[in-house]
């Protein structure tokens, strides 16, 4: 099937897009040593596990299902093949009814807190697991965005300077908290450049240096916009092997964006073209009208507006930039459910497709039905150009959650 015969709304994940993406992360690896994990989170399409994993060092949970999924479609496809891949978690707080479980998929466990730590390290340890903290470097380098600031006052996540030397309360040796560690985990960029990650690194070194030289590891996190046209590559493998030179460590990256960003797109259709402005909007320089599609902002782009921000649409200006305007909003009830203003060099009419890009982070994982909204298929294209239906769902898949 060529793309333009997909039935609409679908998401199309491009599989030479993806690939491009995966070498850049393999570089990281194959000069700096450093080893990346799919951070499943932002992207969860595991027909292409075995692809990722051939170019990536495994993948990274943030609980019990993804962690199994990492297990059953990463590490034991490309087990068949000779390749080890490792399997991380890492979860705020572990329900004790899982663990057992997660310590058959996993790795290496990252915990959030002291008690976490005395909670379950032991257990992971006489597993033969790895053993993480994670701590909160209070080193805030992103505005705008606060909800993604692990660092903001009053974060649940990771375990500030101050919590970390309470918990050595009981001493350094044997059999405390402290000597079941294996190694330091932090997260507190999202789409971000090296220059940030290198502030907060001096920050973890500020803070959690003294500490560093009795680590096996460090893991960065995610947030890299290591695939991002422009990043300073060059700025990152610095901070890779200023932690491997100094400290002997193991240094991990665990991008989720970076996997798939720019490499997936939402084909959708219009339902409606209102013939008259729509209302209120009579003072703007340029006429506005209203289209319906048959995409939800709500439902199949949740990011958009909880982030919030603006998707790029193929063939589109910002409005007024082009003659027609319209307002994009979806088929739900809920007022807000709008994707934006956007312009076009022609009218659009019913039945026009529509292609909205870097849909492939944070979108099928996010998705939902409310309003019994249907979800869109997921197809891949590939490198041929061919595209492949993977999922299509139906009634069931709004019913079967209900
Ligand atoms: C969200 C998250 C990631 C991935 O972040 P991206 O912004 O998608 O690169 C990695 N590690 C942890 C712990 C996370 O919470």
């Amino acid at each position: 099937m060529r793309f333009d015969e997909l039935a609409t709304p679908c998401y199309v994940v491009d599989e030479g897009l993806i690939q491009r993406n995966l070498s850049i992360l393999q570089g990281v690896t194959e000069r700096t040593g450093a080893r990346v994990l799919l951070a499943q989170k932002a992207f969860s399409m595991y027909a292409l596990y075995p692809m990722i994993g051939m170019y990536l060092c495994g993948a990274t949970a943030s609980g019990l299902y993804e962690a199994r999924l990492g297990a059953e479609e990463m590490v034991r496809p490309l087990e068949l093949r000779g390749k080890r891949c490792e399997n991380h978690v890492f979860s705020p707080a572990y329900r004790q009814e899982d663990f057992a479980e997660i310590l058959k998929y996993c790795d290496h466990i990252v915990f959030n807190s002291w008690r976490q730590v005395e909670k379950f390290a032991a257990d992971a340890k006489a597993a033969g697991r790895s053993v993480g903290l994670r701590v909160n470097p209070e080193c805030s380098t992103q505005e705008g965005h606060a909800i993604y600031d692990p660092c903001a006052p009053g974060s649940r996540m990771g375990v500030t300077r101050e919590e970390f030397a309470a918990g050595l309360f009981e001493g350094e040796g044997e059999g405390s908290p402290f000597a079941l560690l294996d190694g330091l985990h932090f997260h507190t960029l999202c789409e971000q450049d090296s220059d940030d990650l290198e502030k907060t690194l001096d920050a973890v070194e500020e803070k959690f240096g003294a500490y560093l030289s009795a680590m096996k590891w460090i893991n960065f996190g995610g947030g890299h916009h290591i695939t991002r046209q422009g990043y300073d590559m060059p700025r990152l493998e610095r901070c890779i092997k200023r932690m491997q030179d100094k400290y002997g460590l193991t240094v991990y990256l665990e991008p989720g964006e970076a996997v798939a960003l720019n490499a997936g797109f939402l084909a959708a259709s219009v339902l409606e073209v209102r013939p008259t402005a729509a209302s209120g909007t009579g003072s703007l320089p340029y006429g506005l009208q209203t289209v319906i599609l048959d995409t939800s902002a709500a439902c199949h782009m949740p990011d958009v507006l909880e982030m919030p921000y603006r998707p790029p649409l193929q063939g589109s200006g910002q409005p007024g930039e082009k003659a027609y305007t319209y307002r994009l909003g979806g088929p739900t009830c809920l007022a807000g459910d709008v994707i934006g203003d956007y312009s076009f060099d022609m009218p659009l009419q019913e039945g026009d497709r529509l292609v909205f890009e870097d849909m492939a982070i944070y979108s099928m994982v996010k998705n939902n039905t409310f309003n019994g909204m249907p979800l869109p298929a997921i197809a891949l294209k590939r490198k041929s150009g061919e595209c492949e239906i993977i999922r299509e769902f139906g009634y069931g898949d709004f019913k079967g959650r209900l």
